[in-house]
């Protein structure tokens, strides 16, 4: 099943929240520095032991003060135009997030809009591409939740959703 909320991803009681992070792991603005400031300090502190993360490949943290079990981090392409594999790249995200969740018994997991922020991805775009990703492994979740953090994400959101159904 996948289900569309409209909120902030940290306070989801799920199995693991993935974060849209850089490619240091050590925290950032957005999503990502939502996230470091919920999880609490120990995050940082786990993440320098990670040695980093390439963009469209994923690594798994504790959560700490999350409800979360899990916080996958993973890192979305920078957007620049389209024509630099930026696709391919974000699709990677959103299927390594979801294997490296199953490798770890996660059955529900929740997404923001990976790169859609700073990173320039065009939203709508970004939005196609993630509900096909997850609409590939529902049958291996309970749950995948896109979590937009605001009523226009979201509707863009259910409208994709209808569409590729
Ligand atoms: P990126 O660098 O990958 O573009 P950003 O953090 O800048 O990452 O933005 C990614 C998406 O996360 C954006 O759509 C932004 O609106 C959204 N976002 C920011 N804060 C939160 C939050 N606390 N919960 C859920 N989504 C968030």
């Amino acid at each position: 099943m996948i289900e569309v909320v409209c909120g902030d991803i940290t306070a989801l009681e799920v199995d693991a929240i993935v974060n849209a992070a850089n490619n240091s792991l050590l925290g950032g603005g957005g999503v990502d520095g939502a996230i470091h400031r919920a999880a609490g300090p120990q995050l940082l502190t786990f993440n320098r032991t990670l040695g980093g993360c390439k963009t469209g490949k994923a690594k798994i943290s504790p959560g700490f003060r999350l409800p979360a079990r899990y916080v996958i981090s993973t890192v979305g392409p920078v957007w620049h135009g389209g024509e630099q594999g930026e696709p391919e790249l974000l699709r990677s995200c959103y299927v390594n997030s979801l294997e490296l969740a199953l490798a770890n018994n996660v059955c529900s997991i929740a997404f923001p809009g990976i790169s859609t922020g700073v990173y320039g991805y065009p939203k709508d775009q970004a939005a196609v591409i993630a509900i096909r990703a997850m609409q590939a492994y529902t049958d291996r979740f309970k749950k995948i939740i896109a979590c937009c953090f605001s009523e226009a994400d979201a509707a863009l959101y259910r409208e994709v959703l209808q569409e590729h159904s």
